[in-house]
């Protein structure tokens, strides 16, 4: 963009977006997020032409993923923001007699919002919404292998607010350091863990806060008991869809093994009827992969499966010429190989059978991601203690991606994954600091705890410790005497008696 700024540039200009805002409600922010709602819902389709242009992503998985994911939020905060977000009564205990205690969130200030290019354009609105409803200016940094240059502008250019508060930079990594080094308020970065590594000790050494949503190896287990139409869709749509370059695709399958082969041929039966095919009308289910780097990675990963001595059930090794990458379904596969241990970020499905639920939940955890998973069975009890015991940090049951399909639930890893969440209560307050204010009254009197100490003070606080505190439950009789008896210390803010 010819008139992007620079990271200097962007953080002034941020800096002043936010000290001009600082008195806006959360409604005034909130309208000018519906108003770039109406926005995105009016020019979706030029929206959707854009992202499939520069990433390759059939128009089904542009219009659901970018769009409806999109709009959900905004939807989702306008229904719920301003209640999170107002002050809060929090109850005083007894030890703090006749005062009252109060939450109120605060804005960061600026926040640093570094994407990948995956989800080029729900990446960056969803995190975008968050910081301005909460009361932060942005600044926002796309991807270099998907900028979408100036399309998040064109989305802001409806709203003087956001106009002033949202600033986007282009760049690669070394502008994502630049930025860095302006101090923003916080990082809020979304990529692979290599680059979190980075992001996490540059930003430490200045003690920023970051927060880092990472890549995953997702398993999906399939326990003999579950109709297996369902599984064997769901498989297919949670492996591939968007070439399978999701943090939150299935990148390991395991099936029961009294139903294993029965599943593998219907999942190859189905796999046969995808249409991969890049530029389409809305008729095709997969589009071509982003970039000629992780088209090699995927490759890399097939070929040392093979090589390990792996089965290709679907599909062939991809070829270096296109990016057009054909569905690859292996067995055969082992812990150690790259495809069943690394992410591939791909459209390739590893697939392992299991004895039992132990097994099953032995394999999904062997693994240093935790980003989410899913479980398919009849079996609800079975369902909930396998969900349980998955080291993710969400679960889908008896689908597949879909437990951030909500807006009202906080998505985010564990482990590798990353920390911190993106949406729901905890993620929209993920953008804010907590302000904890106590209110006493404007007396003469003074604290008991306060100076002069004194011996009879000290043997006071030792009984109200003990009836409050000591023996099963606390003596009323005693903390309302021993209460009463320090009180009276609160009247003489000079005597030593
Ligand atoms: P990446 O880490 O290579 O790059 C991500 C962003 O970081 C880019 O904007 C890049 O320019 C920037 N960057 C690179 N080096 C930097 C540095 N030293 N300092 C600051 N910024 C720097 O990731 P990618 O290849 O763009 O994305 C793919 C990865 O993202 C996958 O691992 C995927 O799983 C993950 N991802 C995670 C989520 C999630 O929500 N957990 C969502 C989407 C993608």
């Amino acid at each position: 963009m010819e008139d992007a700024p620079g990271a200097r540039e962007a953080f002034e200009r941020a800096r002043a977006g936010f000290e001009a805002h600082r008195g806006l409600g959360v409604r005034e922010r909130l309208a000018a997020l519906s108003t770039m709602k109406a926005v995105i819902l009016e020019r979706r389709d030029e929206i959707v032409e854009r992202v499939m242009a520069e990433v390759g992503k059939s128009r089904t998985d542009a219009l659901i993923a970018e769009i409806i994911g999109t709009v959900d939020w905004i939807s989702w905060l306008e229904r719920h923001a301003a209640g999170l977000l107002k002050p809060r009564k929090v109850k005083t205990p007894i030890t703090l007699l006749g005062k009252k205690s109060m939450l109120l969130r605060r804005p960061l200030g600026v926040v640093l919002v570094i994407c990948p290019w995956n989800y080029p354009f729900h990446n960056a609105i969803t995190a975008i919404a968050a910081g301005v409803v909460t009361g932060n200016a942005v600044v926002y940094k796309p991807s270099e292998h998907a900028p979408c240059e100036g399309l998040v502008e064109e989305m802001l250019a409806c709203s003087e607010v956001l106009r002033d508060l949202v600033h986007v930079v282009y760049g690669d990594g070394s502008m994502g350091r630049a930025l860095i080094d302006e101090g923003p308020d916080k990082v809020f970065f979304t990529g692979s863990g290599a680059t979190g590594a980075k992001i996490m000790s540059q930003a430490g050494a200045k003690l920023i806060p970051v927060e880092l949503e990472l890549g995953g190896k997702d398993p999906m287990i399939v326990f003999a008991d579950a109709p297996l139409e369902r599984p064997v869709a769901g498989a297919l749509w949670g492996a591939f869809t968007n070439a399978g370059q999701s943090c939150s695709a299935v990148e390991r399958l395991l099936v029961q093994s009294p139903v294993y082969e029965r599943f593998m041929e219907r999942l190859i039966e189905e796999a046969g009827k995808l249409v991969v095919r890049p530029d389409d009308k809305g008729d095709a289910d997969i589009g071509r992969m982003t970039a000629g780097f992780q088209r090699d990675k995927v490759i890399a990963h097939v070929e040392d499966a093979l090589a390990r001595g792996a089965r290709l059930r679907f599909g062939e090794v991809p070829g270096r010429d296109s990016l057009v990458v054909r569905p690859v379904i292996l067995d055969g596969v082992t812990p150690d190989m790259a495809v069943w241990r690394d992410e591939t970020f791909g459209p390739v499905l590893p697939v392992m059978p299991f004895a039992d639920e132990a097994e099953a939940v032995r394999l999904s955890n062997d693994t240093g991601y935790g980003l989410c998973g899913s479980v398919f069975t009849a079996d609800r009890a079975r369902a909930l203690r396998v969900t349980e015991a998955l080291e993710v940090g969400g679960v889908s049951i008896n689908n597949v991606n879909m437990s951030e399909g909500n807006p009202g639930l906080p998505f985010g890893g564990v482990k590798k994954s990353g920390f911190g969440k993106l949406r729901g209560p905890e993620g929209l307050l993920g953008f804010t600091v907590s302000k904890a204010v106590l209110i006493d009254k404007a007396t003469s009197k003074i604290e008991a705890n306060w100076y002069p100490y004194t011996e009879e003070k000290h043997r006071r606080f030792n009984r109200f410790i003990d009836a409050l505190y000591t023996g099963r439950r606390p003596r009323l009789p005693g903390i309302a005497r021993h209460g009463l008896g320090l009180e009276r210390f609160s009247q003489r803010p000079r005597s030593r008696g």
